[in-house]
């Protein structure tokens, strides 16, 4: 299970408490007083390359939420899933390479001119990652300068079309797996190319026949279509509030950047483009740039919530995507 939310029921009470005393002691006593421990008003954890669902309960149904973790920026929009007490949910991408321990997720809630913050702890859990063999032509491994050259550029290329996150969350409920096929579960893998340590596998490859579909797992725009050195054809699909989904070594290439894609809609056709062994699709997610397991999407729990028209508010300026497919 990716989601392993610790709430601890004392918080609660020292909170109430807290609130309690803010009420018959005067304000300015306030300022002077040391702030909150760390970490001290929500509790979670999760496994390397998980993805972990983190709520803040308010009434403020106008709020603007965000939270800060490792540096990186985690969007929050109202939590629609009936039975749930009011308030934001962010997901979290737990990085592949974070290093396990408790980190703080810091949390702004901004109405207007006001704003407070909270702090939460995320515990993160070391995950057994395998080590992987590989034997490859000495000319797809050990890349001569024109090709270092060429994937500079690439990384370059795919950083900078991804740089800047929508700011609308696209996707729905449900979450497709792109191919149906064999698993090889090597998410996080270590590589070892012809006896050379490489890069961790970043995302999930899976066994399918060359030309199968390859669906989108949700609803999104087409960021990057590419063709490059490793990945070979592949597309890129920016889900909105820091999510995108890529789909690597298709034979076939079926949209165009800036295209509105719908969930299961065919994105491309499997291949063994870029450095591939066979036919498969690799398939991979970031999340707030963290490299996290593509899978993690499949179990999150927002399956049976009725699916809104509505859009989340609009927290910064959109960088692009006018509105949802209807
Ligand atoms: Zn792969």
């Amino acid at each position: 299970m990716p989601i392993h939310p610790w709430h601890a029921g004392l918080n609660r009470v020292l909170l109430g408490a807290v609130v309690l005393l803010a009420g018959i002691v005067p304000a300015d006593v306030f300022p002077a007083s040391p702030p909150a421990p760390k970490g001290v008003e929500g509790q979670y954890s999760g496994k390397q390359g998980q993805i972990i669902l983190v709520k803040v309960p308010t009434d403020d149904a106008a709020a603007h939420v965000h939270g800060s973790f490792l540096g990186r920026t985690i969007s929050f929009f109202p939590d629609s899933r009936p039975g749930e007490t009011k308030g934001f949910v962010g997901l979290l991408g737990v990085d592949m390479r974070d290093e396990p321990g408790t980190h703080e997720l810091a949390i702004e809630i901004k109405n207007g001119g006001q704003s407070r913050t909270l702090s939460y702890t995320i515990l993160v859990v070391k995950e057994k990652f395998h080590v992987e063999h590989l034997k490859l032509p000495k000319d797809k491994v050990d890349l001569d300068e024109k090709s270092v050259t060429r994937w500079k550029a690439e990384q370059q290329l795919v950083q900078e079309a991804l740089a800047t996150d929508s700011q609308m969350k696209l996707w729905q409920p449900s979450f497709v797996e792109p191919v149906h096929g064999k698993r090889t579960g090597i998410f996080g893998s270590v590589r070892i190319m012809n006896g050379q340590a490489r890069n961790p596998h970043n995302g999930e490859d899976i066994g399918a026949p060359l030309g199968a579909d390859v669906a989108a797992t949700n609803d999104g725009v087409v960021r990057l279509t590419v063709d490059h050195i490793f990945s070979g054809k592949g597309v890129y699909l920016d889900h909105g509030l820091g999510l995108y989904s890529m789909y690597f070594h298709l034979s076939e290439v079926l949209v165009k950047e800036g295209d509105l894609v719908r969930a299961g809609q065919i994105v491309g056709k499997v291949g063994a483009t870029g450095r591939a062994t066979g036919p498969h699709l690799h398939w991979g997610v970031k999340l707030n740039g963290a490299r996290v397991n593509p899978y993690a999407l499949l179990d999150l729990p927002f399956k049976g919530v009725e699916q809104s028209a509505a859009p989340a508010p609009v927290t910064e300026p959109s960088s692009g995507v006018g509105a949802p497919a209807p």
